[in-house]
């Protein structure tokens, strides 16, 4: 509130908000709190989810998901409607919050690799460990991102990243993930990585097959969302050319 009072100008241009979903949430109220609040309509928002890794949060409260699923089918339908229109609705601040809930894996989508796999191929998902992050914990230890946690450690500040660690972790992984990965469908969109398959201090392969399903089932349903839109308006997603993933 005091920067936009100090600068409007700034306020608008370089404010963004990062939103994370945490149940009991309402798609319906939180959409109209960033359609309406001048305090954050139009600015750029990011939306994330909540990890449920390491936590009985869910069960712990009973959320009823019931609701949530139906708010997300009606805001489902709003952005197809609006999508297929012709109205260009891309800067639309009533628009924003929809528009970023649903946009982010079709523009995976529409980003993919559209070529032959080639003889190896790199998870699109997994990062080299150490490399782009690093999460510190206050006693020094180094660990892949806070995503991971205080889980899988890779070195520390005496020793700085330890190879072997790092390497022992990808060995790992790749034992769980290399055959079933280059026989999936779905790999080039998969973003699974080292956070995604950790169970306690270790990668487990329950939690592969566990997430496998889930992140089939929600690339199935977001190509079918990207497909609907499609069929009915071919330029519907044509703005996406001028999106930079970095
Ligand atoms: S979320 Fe996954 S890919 Fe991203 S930094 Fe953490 S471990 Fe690497
Ligand atoms: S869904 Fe599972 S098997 Fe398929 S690419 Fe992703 S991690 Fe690999």
């Amino acid at each position: 509130m005091k920067i936009k009072e100090k600068n409007e100008e700034y306020y608008k241009e370089h404010i963004g908000f990062l939103i994370t979903l945490v149940p009991s949430y309402s798609l319906y109220e939180i959409n109209k709190f960033f359609s309406e609040d001048l305090l954050v309509r139009g600015h750029l928002i990011l939306i994330s989810g909540l990890n449920t890794d390491d936590t009985t949060f869910l069960s712990d409260y009973k959320i009823d998901s019931t609701r949530y699923y139906e708010e997300q089918k009606h805001l489902t339908n709003t952005y197809i409607k609006a999508m297929i229109s012709d109205k260009d609705r891309t800067s639309d601040p009533d628009f924003n919050f929809i528009r970023t809930l649903m946009e982010k894996e079709l523009i995976d989508i529409y980003k993919r690799q559209k070529c032959l796999l080639p003889p190896t191929y790199f998870p699109a998902g997994v990062c080299a460990p150490g490399m782009r992050r690093l999460f510190v914990s206050p006693e020094g230890t180094f660990y892949m991102c806070e995503r991971v946690g205080y889980h899988l450690p890779i070195g520390d500040i005496d020793n700085g990243i330890e190879i072997t660690k790092v390497r022992n972790i990808i060995s790992d992984y790749i034992i769980l993930f290399d055959e079933n990965c280059a026989n999936c469908w779905s790999l080039c969109l998969c973003k699974h990585c080292f956070s995604s398959a950790r169970k306690g201090e270790n990668l487990s392969m329950d939690k592969r097959k566990e997430i496998c399903e889930i992140q089939k089932n929600s690339i199935h349903n977001n190509l079918v969302l990207y497909m609907t839109i499609l069929e009915k308006n071919p330029q519907s997603f044509d703005y996406m050319k001028e999106i930079k993933i970095s």
